[in-house]
């Protein structure tokens, strides 16, 4: 099997060829590279190659490879790619583990409540710290996904703009569970009109900036319709056991 250096090499290349066909600059697409069930020796590999946001979505192994890769996130000297690693929680937070997460994530991809935004501005408070959220919103309308609905985004987003300690900064979605493009398309599609709408109506502020969008077997459609956050695992660390 390629290494993790190459495969990561491999998906760069391609988002900037996505970008570039789209007349984006490559340089607005972060990479987050979905490392559940990955090995934090697998991890350090993708450091060294140059990664820095990494994505979790089961709190008790965000907080495990936190820990165990502490060093990873100290401030100072982290070789020629700079800077200290950064965790994303990009899956379903279920309330009572939000004070275990708090303290390690730097963005949380799936706010989808009040009572949820209630909690980590509890959290959040006693740590006395601010947290980059986004909205996660269905957009394909397949019942086994978390999200709001986008007519309800604009509700919880307004609602959530009391907390000063969570920064609203754009909105999530995974796409639809089919080979279908267009349909694939059409939700990524709905994601940036949603976002347009919510900043053009003012019910979010300048930083509404972000599109988290687009996985493996979809990145490149998700780049082409303004994704600014790719979370990618498989492409990166192959196909995950179990
Ligand atoms: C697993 C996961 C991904 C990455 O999926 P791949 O198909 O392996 O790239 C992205 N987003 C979320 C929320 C995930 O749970």
């Amino acid at each position: 099997m390629t290494g993790v250096a190459e495969r990561l090499a491999s998906v760069r290349r391609r988002i900037e060829a996505a970008a570039r066909q789209a007349g984006r600059d490559p340089a607005a697409i972060a990479l987050v590279a979905v490392s559940k069930s990955v090995e934090p020796a697998r991890i350090r590999e993708a450091f060294a190659a140059g990664q820095r946001i990494f994505g979790e979505n089961r709190v008790q192994e965000l907080v495990a490879k936190a820990e165990e890769l502490a060093e990873l996130a100290a401030p100072g000297e982290h070789g020629a790619a700079g800077g200290p690693i950064e965790w994303h929680m990009v899956g379903h937070l279920q309330r009572n583990k939000v004070r275990h997460v708090v303290r390690h994530v730097a963005m949380l991809h799936s706010l989808d409540s009040l009572r949820l935004a209630e909690e980590l501005d509890r959290q959040l408070q006693k740590l006395g710290r601010r947290l980059d959220v986004l909205v996660e919103v269905n957009t394909s309308g397949e019942p086994t996904k978390f999200g709001v609905a986008p007519e309800e985004a604009p509700a919880l987003v307004k609602a959530c703009s009391r907390f000063d300690t969570l920064r609203l900064v754009g909105l999530m979605t995974i796409g639809p569970n089919t080979s279908h493009t267009g349909a694939i398309r059409r939700a990524f599609r709905t994601l940036r009109e949603l976002r347009d709408r919510l900043r053009d109506e003012g019910l979010a502020g300048p930083e509404f900036v972000h599109l988290s969008m687009g996985m493996s077997g979809d990145f490149e459609v998700a780049v082409e319709e303004g994704a600014t956050l790719v979370r990618i695992g498989t492409a990166i660390f192959g196909p995950r056991s179990g």
